[in-house]
C-alpha cells in the first residue's frame, strides 16, 4: 500500500526520526476490524449478557449478580470484554455498548421477577468514557423506569480510576443514585493510582477487593496485609467488601477469617448464561462448590 511505503520512515520539523512500525500498523488494522465486527455483532445479536453470583460468606446464599457482557462472534471463538472493551472505549461504540448492557440487565431483572426467582440486585460495570456521556444518569434512569426498577434492583461498579477522574457533573449524578439509595460499587479495589482520602468524598457503598490480591492472599503475606488492611477500613467506612476471582478453598478461608461480607469467583460460580443461572437458582443443578467444598 502506497500510504504505508510512504510513512515508512518520516522526518518531523524537530529533526527526530518516526520509524513506521510494521507490528503497530498491523496492531491498528487488527483493531480497526474488530471495532468493524463489533458494531455488527449489537446488531446481529452476538452480544449476551453472562451472570457470576456473589454469595455472602455468613449464610453462603447468592445475594447479587454481576452482569459481564460476552461477544460470541457467529465463526470463531468467543471474545473477551477485557479486549474488545478497552478497544470500543476509543469510540462511541462505547455508548451503543454501555445502553445494550444497561437494557438487557433491566430487562433480564425484570423477567426473573415475572418468574419469581430469589434474585435481589443485578450490577452493572461502566467504564470512564461512558460516565462521561453527559446525559448517562439520565439514560440510567429511564432504562430502570422503563422496566418499572428501583435501586434494589440494579447497581453500578465503577474503577478507582474512574472515580479519581470523575469530574463535577459525574460527582453530582454519583451523589444523586446513592441518595436515591442504589449501591455503588469500586471494583478492582486497591489496583489504581490513587490515595486512600479519596474514600471519604465519594458516594460508595461497595469495594471489591482486586483479584490480584486474593490470587496471592495464601503464599504471600504482603497480599494478605493488604487484604486485611481494605477491609478493616472498608468496614470502618460502613462499606460492604466483596472479595474477587476466589478460586480455592485456601483463599476462601482466609477471606473468612478476615470477615469480608461476600465472595466472588470461579470457585463457587463461573459467569453463567441467564437459562444456567435460573437452573442453579431452583436447585436443579448443584452449583459451586460452595462452603462445603
Ligand atoms: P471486572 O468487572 O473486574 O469483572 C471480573 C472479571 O473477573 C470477569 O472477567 C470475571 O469473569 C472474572 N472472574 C470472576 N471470577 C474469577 C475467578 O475466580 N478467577 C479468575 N481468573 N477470573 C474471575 P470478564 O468477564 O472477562 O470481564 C473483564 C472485565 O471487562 C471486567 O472486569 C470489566 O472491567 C469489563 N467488563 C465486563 N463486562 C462489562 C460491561 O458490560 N461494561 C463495561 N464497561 N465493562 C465490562
Ligand atoms: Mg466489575
Ligand atoms: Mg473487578
Ligand atoms: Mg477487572
Amino acid at each position: 500500500n502506497a500510504d504505508v511505503a510512504k510513512n515508512r520512515a518520516k522526518l518531523d520539523g524537530r529533526g527526530s526520526v518516526w520509524f513506521f512500525d510494521q507490528q503497530l500498523h498491523d496492531e491498528l488494522l487488527h483493531q480497526h476490524h474488530l471495532i468493524d465486527k463489533l458494531e455488527q455483532a449489537l446488531e446481529r445479536g452476538e452480544l449476551a449478557l453472562h451472570f457470576q453470583p456473589q454469595v455472602s460468606v455468613a449464610s453462603g446464599r447468592i445475594e447479587n449478580l454481576e452482569a459481564l457482557l460476552r461477544w460470541q462472534p457467529a465463526e470463531g471463538p468467543s471474545i473477551s470484554p477485557a479486549e474488545f472493551i478497552p478497544l470500543a472505549e476509543r469510540s462511541d461504540l462505547i455508548h451503543r455498548l454501555g445502553d445494550w448492557v444497561m437494557e438487557a440487565a433491566c430487562h433480564q431483572r425484570s423477567l426473573w421477577r415475572e418468574a419469581g426467582l430469589a434474585i435481589e440486585r443485578i450490577d452493572i460495570n461502566f467504564s470512564g468514557r461512558q460516565m462521561s456521556r453527559t446525559d448517562i444518569f439520565q439514560r440510567f434512569e429511564a432504562c430502570l423506569a422503563r422496566y418499572d426498577l428501583g435501586p434494589r434492583h440494579i447497581g453500578i461498579e465503577l474503577t478507582e480510576n474512574v472515580l479519581i477522574e470523575a469530574d463535577e457533573r459525574i460527582l453530582a449524578g454519583l451523589h444523586r443514585l446513592h441518595q436515591l439509595g442504589f449501591r455503588i460499587a469500586i471494583d478492582d479495589f486497591g489496583t489504581g493510582y490513587s490515595s486512600l482520602s479519596y474514600l471519604k468524598h465519594f458516594p460508595v457503598t461497595a469495594l471489591k477487593i482486586d483479584r490480584a490480591f486474593v490470587r496471592d492472599a495464601p503464599e504471600q503475606p504482603e497480599d494478605r496485609a493488604i487484604m486485611e488492611a481494605a477491609i478493616f477500613i472498608g468496614h470502618r467506612l460502613g462499606l460492604e467488601v466483596v472479595a474477587e476471582g476466589v478460586e480455592n478453598r485456601e483463599q476462601l478461608a482466609l477471606i473468612r477469617e478476615m470477615r469480608c461480607d461476600l465472595v466472588q469467583g470461579f470457585y463457587f460460580f463461573r459467569p453463567m448464561p441467564a437459562q444456567e443461572l435460573e437452573r442453579v437458582l431452583t436447585g436443579l443443578v448443584v452449583g459451586g462448590q460452595g462452603f462445603a467444598g
